[in-house]
């Protein structure tokens, strides 16, 4: 059995991780989160772009824990904001974490900009390190548009104003099964699975 930790204190990513290496028949790894583990200083993220903040994670996990570690970083990146708020996302109204004031936020800069100028897109990035090893950083990009009033109450964030591509319903009216298949961090995740299935035979 490989170990690999999971740098979140987030147990809905954990389930996902999870639930996407069974599915693509991965066995032998046992997926860790923070909390199974003796705290280690967390740094802030305060890096430029969602590749920097996830790799920095990861590569502060391994070395606290010598165990492999993915580490995730995501946000929104608003067209008519020109990518913001991105790395800002969980805190764009000034206070970590309110995501109900960053929603409203959003919305009220772009009360003005008219419905085929209202595109965005979720982007995560992954990032594994593995002591010893290479590090690898993905992508996963969600591309859709944002709406004017919130709707549905599945999901986090920015869900209730966000609608895929392809979709009538906001990201927090999809099932969460639907939402993994869609999204930025589904298909990072899922970007990372042969490298993961790779640590398998080391
Ligand atoms: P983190 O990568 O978990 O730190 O997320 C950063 C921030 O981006 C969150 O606080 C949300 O505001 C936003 N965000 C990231 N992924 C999603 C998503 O799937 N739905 C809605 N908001 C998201």
């Amino acid at each position: 059995m490989t170990d690999l930790l999971l740098a979140t204190r987030n147990p809905g990513k954990l389930v996902e991780l999870r639930r996407m290496l069974d599915s693509a028949q991965i066995a032998g790894i046992r997926v860790l989160g923070l909390a199974d583990l003796p705290p280690f200083p967390e740094e802030p993220e305060t890096g430029a772009t969602f590749a920097e903040n996830a790799l920095a994670k990861a590569r502060d996990a391994a070395k606290a824990t010598g165990l492999a570690s993915v580490a995730d970083d995501s946000g929104l990146a608003v067209d008519a904001l020109g990518g913001m708020p991105g790395v800002l996302s969980a805190r764009w109204s000034g206070r970590h974490g309110d995501d109900r004031a960053n929603l409203e936020l959003v919305l009220g800069q772009l009360a003005d900009v008219p419905d085929e100028r209202r595109g965005a897109a979720f982007v995560c990035a992954a990032a594994l390190v593995v002591p010893g090893g290479e590090d690898i950083v993905v992508h996963g990009e969600w591309t859709g548009r944002l709406i004017r009033e919130p709707r549905g109450t599945n999901g986090f964030g920015y869900d209730p104003i966000f609608v895929s591509d392809g979709e009538d319903r906001t990201s927090a009216e999809l099932a969460p099964e639907e939402k993994d298949a869609l999204s930025h961090r589904g298909r990072a995740m899922r970007a990372l699975l042969p490298h993961l299935q790779a640590l398998t035979g080391r």
